[in-house]
């Protein structure tokens, strides 16, 4: 059973977010919504374990388009960073500020970047890309990320200060050409970087809470030094030039990590 605590841990964790939340908002959406979650992730891991190939990208479909078809595009509900700062300016603890609250805030103390491996509907379409290990040198800009950051909050700011009417209107029409604009910009930037994670890496403003909480992650993968050869596969293979092999909080990359697996799998002295 050792093997599949991980699975077991995780299921675990979103069964308590949605009961505890069905039982203080009184809604049996939260309930459904994060069990679905927790039972996609847990299966996807479940998988991986069992060495299904597939199995990331399972999930990935099986949460990301539930959440952009459904949540999005079915309920209206803006789940981009534009979404949350417009929900949490109404005073809303609804949907948006929940799933930020767990998925990208809060959850990462315990699962790190597993939204960004599993979850994530702009990830979910750029993982099909053909640069899956990044062929190229990573550029230093990360920088940028901070820009679309505060972009997306001057822009809902502006919103309220200037007491534009229908705001709710507004954010669906933003979740959508915000997704586009995601998704165009990221698959160019998949090509012309050779990586199929270079938006990830430099663009993508929800890094700016989801890197500082991943570094205290409870989940992480960790190198056995006594059985690891130094043969560098795991470096390799990673999609997010994560220093696996150092066990150091400050390890290269390490807020990067979004546990998908590639390194444990290719590790020819199971060290990972
Ligand atoms: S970094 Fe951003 S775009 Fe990439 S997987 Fe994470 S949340 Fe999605
Ligand atoms: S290959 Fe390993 S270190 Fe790299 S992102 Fe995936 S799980 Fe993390
Ligand atoms: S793939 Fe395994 S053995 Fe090779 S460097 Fe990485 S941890 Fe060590």
């Amino acid at each position: 059973m050792k093997k599949y605590r991980l699975p077991i841990i995780l299921l675990a964790v979103f069964e308590a977010v949605a009961i505890s939340l069905w039982l203080t908002k009184d809604n049996l959406f939260y309930l459904i919504n994060f069990s679905y979650i927790g039972l996609s992730v847990s299966l996807g891991m479940f998988l991986l374990i069992k060495k299904y190939k597939y199995a990331r990208h399972l999930v990935q479909l099986l949460v990301g388009l539930y959440m952009l078809i459904y949540l999005g595009l079915i309920c209206q509900e803006n789940m981009q960073i534009e979404g949350f700062w417009y929900y949490l300016f109404t005073g809303v603890f609804e949907a948006a500020t929940i799933h930020y609250a767990v998925a990208k805030i809060f959850g990462p103390l315990i699962f790190g970047r597993g939204w960004c491996g599993y979850a994530c509907w702009t990830a979910m379409v750029l993982d099909f890309l053909p640069y899956k290990k990044p062929k190229e040198e990573r550029k230093k800009l990360g920088w940028i990320r901070y820009i679309t950051f505060a972009l997306a909050l001057i822009f809902v700011a502006g919103l309220f200060l200037a007491h534009v009417g229908n705001i709710e209107h507004i954010m669906f029409y933003a979740f959508i050409i915000g997704n586009i604009a995601y998704y165009l910009i990221g698959i160019i930037l998949a090509f012309a970087f050779k990586d199929n994670r270079a938006f990830c890496k430099y663009i993508c403003p929800i890094t700016v809470f989801l890197k500082p909480m991943s570094y205290f992650s409870l989940i992480r993968i960790k190198c056995d030094k006594d059985k690891c050869i130094s043969c560098g596969k795991c470096k390799r293979v990673c999609p997010m030039d994560v220093d696996v092999t150092d066990n150091s909080r400050k390890r290269k990359n390490g807020t990067e990590c979004i546990l998908c697996m590639e390194c444990v799998q290719e590790c020819p002295k199971k060290a990972l």
